[in-house]
């Protein structure tokens, strides 16, 4: 594990929200896919890439300690490039940034809300989905799911909401020996 340097912390949240559809062709719902878990569901998001809210959200909760450019300006919606993008793409995009920077993120923490489907069995992949694609310990993830008491649009069904909060340091340069 690297060590950090305690005088550089930076915070950040991130938070993405997608309107879930039936699957196309009755809607425009794309399969429901979350922490690159695809999850057998009769709704998916709609969006313009994958519409995976947790990746959109942990780039966002990065990006926002850095003070860096957010997900919808680094990868425009109007940008037919990223029409039915893996969201992955973006997370290896911004672990190639951090480690151009030298900024490392020292932990991460999710919260997915969403009434159906249950996460909890696929937990264990989304966590190391994310830590794979960001290349930190999947101990510096953390990943929980609620429900929205079945009230307003999440509760019904029609939405999914993912609040994502990261802690960000720089890797201690190790001092040589002249
Ligand atoms: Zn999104």
């Amino acid at each position: 594990m690297p060590e950090f340097d305690p005088s550089f912390l930076r915070i950040g949240h991130g938070y993405d929200l997608h309107r879930l559809e039936a699957l196309a062709p009755e809607g425009r719902g794309r399969p429901f896919i979350l922490a690159g878990v695809r999850f057998d569901h009769p709704v998916g998001p709609v969006g313009h890439s994958d519409g995976d809210a947790v990746y959109h959200a942990i780039y966002d909760a990065v990006t926002g300690a850095l003070g860096l450019t957010d997900i919808g300006q680094a990868f425009p919606d109007t940008d037919p490039a990223f029409e039915g993008h893996d969201s992955a793409r973006f997370l290896r995009a911004l672990r190639d940034d951090l480690a151009r920077s030298g900024d490392a993120i020292v932990n991460l923490d999710v919260t997915v809300v969403c009434e159906r489907p249950k996460l909890s069995p696929r937990k264990g992949e989304m966590i190391a989905n994310i830590a794979r694609e960001l290349g930190i310990e999947p101990v510096r993830v953390n990943l929980k799911g609620k429900t929205h008491e079945k009230v307003d649009a999440v509760g019904e069904g029609r939405a999914v909401e993912v609040h994502a909060v990261a802690l960000v340091s720089r890797a201690k340069r190790v001092a040589h020996a002249p």
